[in-house]
């Protein structure tokens, strides 16, 4: 690899004028110590930084581009539209379009609202389900993220059943107490808070696939599970799908599963690569929503008619071509194989989880099916790892808890261009 030298300049201006130097945090590199590489294009499965250097992406802007950069059919519908005008805040005939196509992929959905990001998705669908329950609390599940709405921003408690308080500062006491925590993959928790909380739940909300704890599949029956006591209790079931939304089937994580959720969040992939989110599901609830009904939410860019003709572009394709998601598995699951029989080889039996186009390599031999549990990973070798792995030429996120994210870009002669780098690098970091 070439030096960073333009990377580094670019992040030493930008810390003047952004905080941290970067519009987002996880991108300052924070976890894994270094600087941020700055992008300059992309284009299949690879991208370039401003020093020229080659990367093979594992990111793929932490999802959507689940077909690789530079999409023909995505680009030209979005030149395509520019020749209408970049927005109109009034309705188009492709939000319509863009409504009838996840209604009819995803099941569950029976109405959909368009936003601007899976943070407002997730924000605008606990407030529907309070408006529609008429309760305030809601369950959410420890290292699951939901975007950075004030309600989701809570640390986990002592125990299952504690009051959340608040972990980012600026999230008032007020709103944090109405978040209460649970362990992932424990429904015994779950009923013991909804017994404790019995009558003031509005909704719970979970990652059916966990994915920023890095990846973490929900146990055998748990999701079924979630159902049973929402249906119990009469707590809005919401799935947040932002990030296995059109990546682990046409239906998501609920089709792989076969559970169905009374709200869906959507985002990522939705947007082939734009600023998209959206939430939706039984006709009953999304009701509620102004103007029909008297939860009020709005956008000025909702529905933006740039960003539907790039999901609309994405969606149909992933609609009209279901082998996508037979390639992209059987590249996901070969590379966890092969990932596993070079660590064995060199000694280590690390965990790797792995769900379709969804990976995760923790350093660590217990199995990971909790945040607790991947709170035991190695950072520390994690880093090591992750610097090596950028030197030659793989760009993997820069975190432990993060998922990695394959595209349909990826080569065969890419997968094993990944695994020789594995290799050398975990040979040279043990
Ligand atoms: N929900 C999940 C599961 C996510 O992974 C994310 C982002 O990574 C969000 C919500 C927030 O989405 P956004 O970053 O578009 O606001």
């Amino acid at each position: 690899m070439n030096e960073l030298r333009r990377s580094k300049e670019l992040f030493e201006k930008a810390q003047h004028v952004i905080p941290g130097g970067v519009n987002s945090p996880v991108r300052a590199f924070k976890a894994v110590g270094g600087d941020p590489v700055f992008v300059k294009s992309a284009k299949g499965a690879y991208m370039y930084d401003e020093d020229n250097n080659r990367y093979i992406e594992l990111i793929n802007s932490w999802g959507p581009m689940i077909l690789g950069h530079g999409n023909e059919l995505i680009e030209e519908a979005v030149a395509e539209a520019l020749k209408s005008s970049l927005s109109f805040g009034a309705p188009t005939a492709k939000e319509v379009d863009m409504a009838e196509l996840i209604t009819s992929m995803v099941p569950s959905i029976e109405k959909v609202r368009m936003v601007n990001s899976g943070t407002e998705a997730t924000m605008s669908a606990i407030r529907v389900a309070r408006g529609y329950t008429g309760k305030d609390k809601i369950v959410k599940f420890e290292g699951c993220y939901h975007g950075h709405g004030d309600s989701f921003l809570i640390a986990a408690g002592s125990g299952a059943a504690t009051m959340g308080t608040p972990n980012s500062p600026g999230v008032t006491k007020g709103t944090a107490k109405d978040t209460l925590t649970a362990p992932f993959n424990d429904l015994a928790a779950v009923e013991a808070i909804v017994a404790q909380n019995a009558g003031e739940i509005a909704a719970l909300i979970v990652e059916p696939v966990a994915g920023n704890m890095g990846c973490v599949l929900p146990k055998e029956g748990y999701l079924q599970g979630l159902r049973n006591i929402c249906d119990k209790e009469g707590i809005v079931l919401i799935f947040d799908e932002v990030m296995t939304g059109f990546r682990l089937s046409r239906s998501g994580a609920q089709g792989v599963y076969g559970v169905k959720p009374d709200l869906t969040t959507l985002g990522k992939i939705i947007g082939g690569g734009m600023p998209v989110g959206a939430y939706g599901g039984k006709k009953e609830i999304m009701d509620y929503v102004s103007p029909q009904g008297p939860v009020y939410q709005a956008g000025t860019l909702s529905g933006n008619p740039i960003a539907m003709s790039a999901g609309l572009a994405i969606l149909t394709y992933l609609n009209e071509n279901p082998e996508v998601y037979d390639q992209i598995e059987s590249s996901g699951k070969y590379l966890a194989k092969e990932l596993s029989s070079i660590n064995t080889a060199l000694g280590k039996n690390y965990t790797i989880n792995q769900i379709g186009s969804m990976i995760s390599l923790f350093f660590t031999e217990e199995p990971i099916h909790d945040f607790e549990s991947a709170k035991g990973a190695d950072t520390v070798m994690f880093g090591k790892y992750f610097q090596g792995m950028l030197a030659e030429g793989v760009y993997l996120p820069p975190a432990q808890f993060e998922s990695w994210f394959l595209s349909t870009a990826l080569s065969t002669v890419d997968l094993e261009e990944i695994l020789t780098a594995h290799k050398k690098v975990l040979g040279k970091i043990l």
